[in-house]
């Protein structure tokens, strides 16, 4: 890896090692712009949202937009895994059950989506009550299903080998030669240059363990996850009070049988407009040697959420694992699993946007502004959905700092940055 030196001038600087970041730099360095990634806490790190085994792919989503994205993030994904040779996602069946008139959730809900596949005229098997679900896999209780329960499979459905695509995308980029690292540094400053003469430039102040070192880029890409703001403040942006930081638990649970079918799947089991009693799993998986007859479960929501990373608490909420595990003993046939056996629980951080979609495009130069940064892209509020589009955001973010405009614009605009209530000046109404 090349070395880094002060005052060193990059084509590209991309703040944030997580797998937007990484994804960022595979583009960008396939571009031969040579490429600075810096991370506070280094690339690959087990803080950020990116860490962990298993992430979800769909295609079923509650709008047109995210099924056009995730379609196209589909064939980039299987283009990466031809590219380097590495088996990134594990195809399979997914499941989306629950009652049929659950309110929407910040997942959308059956009926919803069922209404955008007949749209998008988009493959799937409808399961119309409780019976249909059992028998499609029986692994579901029929008892814990309740009477109002439909479902829909989709067969184009996944898991995601995250440690895999994270480092399917440092080992290609870092193969092109252009690539330069900076870990265990934290950009606590920028200085954004413009010059009519010559053209603008950001200068990066970062401090590291010892030192404190300033760098130079011409284009610039934020993915900082849920330390957005220290990111923006230093371009004078905040996210506003109705930003959230969640707490999520998981856990993984041994299998008594070897290898029983299991889907991956998600349950509206919510009977209100909040996430509570929404849960997901995932079926064993070789992604990691010592998970090989385990399975991974979650509840999809949480009761800690913070408004700073500086608030959190790290730890596993109890009467969460209680509810969890109480919920899955009813669901999962106990051939299967022992409920109250899990092992390996962890907690993982989704930052949550006021509105539920996450943020991707332009930095406005304030909030809700049509002026931008030139030659700079931000992906934040990923609101705990960003890694299924990771190589579609990695070559949109580089499309938007090098040409200000991304050709999938038309799709992105329900995760602009510069709709209402995503941002405030520094300290409007924090003092
Ligand atoms: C439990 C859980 C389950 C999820 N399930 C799914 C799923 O099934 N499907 C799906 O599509 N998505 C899912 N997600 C969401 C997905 O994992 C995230 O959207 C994605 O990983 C975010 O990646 P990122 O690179 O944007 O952010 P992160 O991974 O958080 O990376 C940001 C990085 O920026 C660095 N950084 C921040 N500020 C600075 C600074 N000032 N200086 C230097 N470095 C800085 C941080 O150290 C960090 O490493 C899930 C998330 C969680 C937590």
């Amino acid at each position: 890896m090349q070395s880094v030196n002060p005052r060193d001038d990059f084509d590209m600087v991309i703040i944030g090692g997580g797998i937007i970041g990484l994804a960022s730099a595979y583009y960008a360095t396939f571009r031969g712009l040579r490429t600075l990634i810096i991370d506070q806490y280094g690339i690959h790190n087990d803080v950020n949202s990116s860490k962990g085994i298993e992430r979800m792919f769909r295609l079923m989503q509650d709008n047109e937009s995210e099924a056009h994205l995730a379609e196209t993030s589909l064939a980039l994904w299987m283009e990466l895994q031809l590219a380097t040779g590495k088996q990134l996602l594990a195809m399979d069946d997914l499941i989306f059950f629950g009652h049929r008139d659950a309110p929407m959730t910040t997942e959308g809900n059956v009926q919803q989506i069922k209404k955008t596949m007949d749209r998008m005229g988009m493959p799937y098997e409808y399961l119309d009550s409780p019976d249909a679900i059992h028998r499609r896999f029986p692994v579901f209780n029929r008892a814990a299903l309740a009477d109002d329960y439909v479902g829909l499979v989709q067969a184009a459905s996944a898991s995601i080998n995250v440690q895999g695509a994270a480092k399917a995308f440092f080992y290609a980029a870092k193969q092109t030669g252009h690539l330069h690292v900076l870990d265990k540094h934290a950009v606590i400053g920028i200085d954004f240059h413009r010059n009519p003469l010559t053209s603008h430039r950001y200068t990066l102040h970062i401090q590291g363990e010892d030192k404190a070192i300033s760098v130079h880029g011409k284009y610039l890409i934020a993915c900082p996850g849920v330390w957005a703001d220290s990111v923006l403040t230093p371009l004078g942006l905040q996210q506003t009070r109705n930003w959230k930081i969640w707490q999520m638990n998981y856990a993984y649970w041994p299998l008594k049988k070897h290898r029983p079918r299991i889907p991956v799947w998600f349950e509206f089991g919510n009977i209100d407009a909040s996430d509570n009693g929404t849960f997901y799993g995932f079926p064993p998986l070789n992604f990691s040697p010592e998970m090989q007859n385990m399975v991974k479960m979650s509840a999809d929501y949480t009761y800690d959420i913070f408004d700073a990373p500086s608030a959190i608490r790290p730890g596993v909420n109890d009467r969460l694992m209680e509810e969890l595990s109480q919920h899955l003993g009813h669901l999962l046939d106990a051939e299967i699993i022992d409920a109250t056996n899990f092992e390996r629980v962890g907690t993982c951080l989704y930052s949550m946007s006021p509105d539920g979609k996450l943020v991707i495009g332009r930095i406005p130069t304030e909030p809700c502004s049509q002026s931008f940064y030139p030659g700079a892209s931000m992906c934040i509020m990923e609101s705990g959905r960003a890694f299924k589009y990771a190589p579609l955001f990695g070559r949109v973010l580089v499309e938007l700092a090098l040409e200000g405009k991304s050709r999938y614009q038309s799709d992105l605009e329900i995760f602009s940055p510069i709709r209402k209530g995503l941002f405030e000046t520094p300290n409007q109404s924090r003092s």
